[in-house]
């Protein structure tokens, strides 16, 4: 995947970003991998704290980063905003002290997932949403509707991205300041709409190469991925971002 350059933007290094989606023990299809059982989310967190380090929002991360402070620092990321991620993740998250970046689909709330062709998995109501935010973690926005932001007429640009943040501000109370695309698929137009509509930070899903604040790559977190995979994603972030 190539990211789209304006030429004006500075490319961003940063450490790991993982991307989870749903976390469930449902053994139930799962025809586009993104469903990780809870007991190995809880491998890879252990994993994480045994390498001494701590899984944090995207936004904390980059604040982190700031001050210099993230060298023992990834982000753990949840695309979509499922009922399972309260179930399931949560608990998981507070056993290991970390927090996350859930990312909603701000116009799909107490809907499901009906972008997609698979399994429909419900979608967290605004109280749900209110409950994340309460338990120290990020909310996020995913679009309202999972709408692929390539080639996308401006109205609708607006829409998905600066109404979805003005829904999920409504539901919180508070500033949401991350974004997430769909598919991770963007152009210039689609970076320029999350620029103009306030957001700090935005993310797709990496090649590894380093994108810019707007655009910084992630890593897929695999169904079956066991801990050493897991290092292996983390070193080849690492080495893509920093060359060493
Ligand atoms: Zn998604």
């Amino acid at each position: 995947m190539s990211l789209p350059t304006t030429g004006t933007r500075t490319p961003l290094r940063v450490r790991p970003v993982l991307m989870y989606h749903s976390i469930s023990p449902s053994t139930g299809p799962d025809p586009h991998r993104l469903r990780v059982h809870p007991d190995r989310l809880d491998r890879h967190l252990r994993l994480l704290r045994r390498l001494g380090l701590r899984g944090v929002g995207l936004s904390e991360l980059l604040r982190a980063q700031e001050r210099g402070e993230a060298g023992r620092l990834v982000a753990l990321t949840f695309d979509d905003g499922y009922t399972d991620f309260g179930e399931h993740a949560l608990p998981v998250l507070e056993r290991h002290g970390m927090r996350a970046t859930l990312y909603v689909v701000a116009g799909r709330m107490d809907g499901s997932n009906a972008w997609d062709t698979g399994p429909q998995l419900p979608i967290m109501g605004a109280d749900q949403v209110r409950a994340v935010a309460a338990a120290g973690h990020e909310v996020g926005s995913h679009t309202m509707t999972h709408e692929r932001l390539v080639g996308t007429a401006a109205a609708t640009l607006q829409e998905e991205v600066a109404g979805s943040r003005r829904v999920l501000q409504d539901v919180l109370q508070d500033d949401v300041t991350s974004f997430c695309y769909p598919y991770g698929a963007c152009d210039d137009d689609a970076v320029d709409a999350v620029a103009a509509a306030g957001y700090d930070n935005a993310c797709v899903i990496g090649d590894y190469e380093p994108g810019d604040r707007l655009t910084l790559p992630r890593c897929y977190v695999s169904p079956r991925d066991t801990a050493a995979h897991l290092v292996a994603r983390m070193a080849r972030h690492q080495l893509r971002q920093h060359g060493r």
